[in-house]
């Protein structure tokens, strides 16, 4: 694809102004830097339209010249990409201006939002509204999107943490310019927009997930009704078996929805990183050089200073206060029985450790105010292979032996989370750290995740999401999947100008 022109710029400038069209090297460099293996990718400009028409005539200039332009909402990607597009010369398009939460209903718990409401935002419009409803937050920034969380199948930590299957209701401009809009939406002055979600004929909202065939403008999610109970659990387990002990005690609990929420089995390694990131101090996890100091002398004396144990299992109860009371002794007596030796914190145990309190605070939708990966931005790298398992402890052991392997040979420590999602399957959300200003370790770490996702996918285990420069990679495995979606690339964009490449979708 051609680069961005100063003559089609300035054509931008025209139609949004010059402020909203920015490219000085500050602007660019922010949105350059990532913490992926790859470098960074310095855009050819950010622009920042405030309206739906102003997006249609970005995508006019696009698709008479054949450029390149990525959109995102809250920037805050992180391990699969912070604010970067897949490839240099890529316009950014930053909707974060379109930030109108246009619906909050009390009555039948949803929202209906721009993409570039965050969760702080959102959050605060609840709290300062008084309604009796929570919302699903991820383990990241406060600053993320509500909407680019759901377009990306992220998982969050309630019982609606499956994002986009509790999301209702999309509008999107294809690459084409035209506007579409998904479920009970295709009905001019639809009153069960935000309520129904499968609408009339084919359900469309997929295709705008994970994909590069429309801008989303708007999207409608479910929230939870606030119950008149909550208690989180966090049990500190000790032992390399604990791990599938406890998934095997979990499962039924799970499926029986005794434990409703998004719950998580964290390894200490990964528990440590998290605290670093939510007010535990930036040398929780003390560097040796540039890399993480993961000896056991170290490791056993922070899971002493932050109630850790090698894995740890938050989770919460949500109902009557009945129920609660009963869900709680059941789940005791389980684990208990399944897991030698495994620890239930008081409430005040957990308030007092960085790791267990945000647990607590993402298990009931408040974003985690403390968030700060400031330190590592541009030097630390952090990607974060995601692959499915079913939630049963031979497959869990035989994804922690690939992944323990693979690391072996390029050199890296295995730290992990396994989100238990519907009780039937587990992501697992698996870290590789590296420093990113060393060419050799960057290169090691690109090899490594390649690897990875040979070997889980040669063995039948697809990851859920990739970085944002190895969706080819991962295409290429998918047969006639990935043919279709370029032909439906050719119906939405047929110009290719939207994010070509993402999720190995191009029809260049
Ligand atoms: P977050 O809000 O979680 O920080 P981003 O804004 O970085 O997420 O978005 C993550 C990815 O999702 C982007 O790289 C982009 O590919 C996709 N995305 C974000 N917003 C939109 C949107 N409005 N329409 C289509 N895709 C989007």
């Amino acid at each position: 694809m051609e680069p961005w022109s100063e003559c089609a710029l300035a054509r931008l400038e025209a139609v949004l102004g010059a402020e909203n069209v920015r490219r000085t090297p500050e602007v660019l460099r922010r949105y350059a830097v990532n913490m992926l293996s790859v470098g960074d990718i310095v855009p050819a400009a950010v622009a920042t339209p405030g309206t739906i028409e102003e997006i249609q005539a970005v995508l006019a200039i696009a698709n008479e010249g054949r450029l390149p332009v990525w959109a995102l909402s809250g920037g805050q990607n992180r391990g699969y990409g912070m604010a970067c597009a897949n490839r240099p010369g890529t316009l950014i398009l930053d909707l974060g201006r379109m930030n109108k939460i246009i619906e909050v209903n009390a009555d039948l718990a949803y929202a209906l939002v721009e993409p570039g409401v965050t969760f702080a935002q959102l959050y605060r419009y609840i709290r300062d509204h008084d309604l009796p409803l929570w919302m699903d937050v991820p383990s990241g920034s406060p600053d993320g999107s509500c909407l680019g969380n759901i377009t990306e199948r992220g998982a969050g930590y309630t019982p609606l943490g499956e994002k986009f299957l509790f999301s209702c209701g999309m509008e999107v401009v294809l690459g084409d310019g035209r506007v579409i809009r998904t479920g009970t939406g295709t009905l001019p002055g639809t009153k069960t927009w935000q309520i129904f979600k499968w609408g009339y004929g084919p359900s469309l909202d997929g295709l705008f997930t994970q994909s590069n065939y429309g801008i989303v403008t708007k999207v409608g999610f479910w929230l939870v009704p606030k119950p008149p109970a909550y208690e989180p659990l966090a049990v500190v387990m000790d032992g390399p078996d604990s791990v599938y002990r406890a998934i095997e005690a979990l499962r039924p609990l799970k499926l029986s929805m005794v434990i409703p929420n998004g719950a998580c089995v964290t390894h200490v390694r990964k528990a440590l990183g998290l605290t670093a990131c939510w007010g535990g101090g930036k040398t929780i996890l003390p560097k040796v050089g540039r890399r993480f100091d993961y000896s056991s002398e170290t490791v056993a004396e922070l899971k002493k200073t932050f109630s850790l144990g090698d894995w740890n299992f938050a989770g919460a109860l949500y109902g009557l206060p009945e129920t609660v009371r009963l869900y709680r002794q059941i789940v005791e007596q389980v684990l208990s029985s399944a897991v030698p030796g495994c620890r239930f914190l008081s409430a005040e145990e957990q308030q007092a450790s960085p790791y267990w309190k945000a647990r607590e605070m993402a298990m009931r939708g408040e974003p985690l105010w403390q968030f700060d990966m400031s330190d590592w931005d541009g030097k630390a790298g952090a990607l974060w292979i995601s692959p499915v398992a079913p939630a049963t402890n031979e497959h869990v052991a035989a994804q922690i032996r690939i992944a323990e392997e693979i690391y072996a040979k390029y050199g890296f420590s295995y730290s992990a989370e396994l989100i238990l999602g519907t009780g039937r399957d587990l992501h697992h959300i698996i870290w590789l750290m590296f420093d990113r200003t060393d060419p050799e370790e960057r290169e090691r770490a690109d090899r490594c995740v390649l690897d990875m996702y040979d070997r889980y996918c040669e063995v039948g285990y697809l990851p859920y999401r990739t970085g944002v420069t190895t969706g080819d990679h991962l295409m290429r495995k998918l047969g006639t999947f990935r043919d279709i979606c370029h032909d439906l690339k050719r119906v939405f964009d047929p110009n290719n100008v939207l994010a070509p490449g993402k999720s190995g979708i191009d029809l260049g």
